[in-house]
């Protein structure tokens, strides 16, 4: 680690992600100080060391660097801007604060000019990986900020993160970007690989034959040959991430593209058939329930045996 490494972290959100993350920086040797709407989120944390503070102002005040790993945009709002329990009431002059949540850069952007006398560093990194990269130490994160900021909390990002897929990705806001992007383009995966399962399968082709020739032709993804598992095998749609979060970025991501003046057409599409997965299922459904709507409208359960050796 280099000499200017914060090695007292702060960290605020210990939820499907947080949890994970926080695990590995402690693994890893980092102090701790964790704060949580739910006390008992922090339990494990504080027997293993971890220090709890009541407010992400406390927890401001008593870290070289605060992270945030928040549901949405409003959540990270009120963590930071609180007047009296944010995490502006506690951070030091040229304090540094990264937020790790899908969000997107309007509030960091205004505590930038707003604050801009107290030079603070501010980056945005938020990842993917789902909770099993979380809980594994295998993250992939978007980094956007200044390269020294980056350089300076690299080991940070390691602790949490694959090194191979920690990228720097341009300056404050990019990382929000790029995050958004991938996730709709996941979504559109999920979406466009449930409709083709589910018409080759109404044409009399049997499931395992249709994905093991989608996998072979130049239509094959990482959703079908991998992601798409945890359905065929377990009917697992991923609860580890909530459809009211992927509601969330879809969301976001039109709200980017309408921002920037480019058209998303089909964004707009898979968000209208995510949102109505989120309506049937509800809140706390997977991520990937959307397949189970066309399961549920056909009648067809897509499942594949294992194959035993
Ligand atoms: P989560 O809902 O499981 O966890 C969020 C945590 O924040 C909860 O523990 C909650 O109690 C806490 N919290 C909410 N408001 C708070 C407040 N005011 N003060 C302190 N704590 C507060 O969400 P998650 O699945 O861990 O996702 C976190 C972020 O990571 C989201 O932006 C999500 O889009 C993103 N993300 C999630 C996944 C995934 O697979 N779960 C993958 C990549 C990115």
């Amino acid at each position: 680690m280099s000499t200017n490494t914060p090695t007292r972290v702060g960290f605020i959100g210990l939820g499907n992600m947080g949890s994970g993350m926080t695990r590995n920086l402690q693994k890893a040797g980092f102090d701790l100080v964790v704060n949580d709407i739910r006390r008992e989120s922090a339990d494990e944390l504080v027997a293993a060391g971890a220090l709890w503070a009541d407010t992400p102002a406390e927890v401001a005040a008593q870290s070289e660097v605060v992270i945030t790993m928040l549901p949405t945009p409003r959540h990270v709002e009120t963590v930071v801007c609180d007047p009296t329990m944010g995490i502006l009431a506690g951070i030091a002059d040229n304090g540094t604060w990264v937020d790790m949540s899908t969000s997107v850069p309007e509030l960091a952007q205004r505590v930038r000019s707003d604050y801009a006398d107290r030079n603070l560093h501010i980056l945005d990194a938020p990842v993917s990986g789902m909770s099993v990269g979380a809980a594994n130490g295998m993250l992939q994160i978007f980094i956007g900020g200044e390269s020294d900021d980056v350089a300076r909390l690299r080991p940070i990002f390691e602790a949490m993160g694959d090194p191979e897929r920690i990228l720097h990705v341009g300056s404050a806001g990019t990382g929000y970007a790029v995050k958004l992007m991938i996730n709709q383009l996941w979504f559109s995966h999920l979406v466009a690989t449930a409709e083709v399962l589910a018409i080759g399968v109404r044409a009399g082709v049997d499931l395992g034959v249709l994905r093991n020739s989608l996998i072979a032709s130049p239509a094959n993804s990482n959703f079908v040959q991998n992601d798409l598992l945890s359905i065929l095998d377990n009917g697992d749609y991923d609860e580890g991430f909530a459809i009211a979060l992927a509601c969330k970025d879809l969301g976001l991501s039109i709200d980017l593209a309408r921002a920037v003046g480019a058209p998303s057409e089909l964004s707009a599409l898979v968000e209208q058939i995510y949102r109505r997965a989120r309506a049937q299922y509800g809140d706390r459904a997977g991520e990937m329930t959307p397949v189970k709507l066309y399961e549920d409208l056909l009648g067809i359960e897509f499942r594949v045996q294992k194959e035993f050796a």
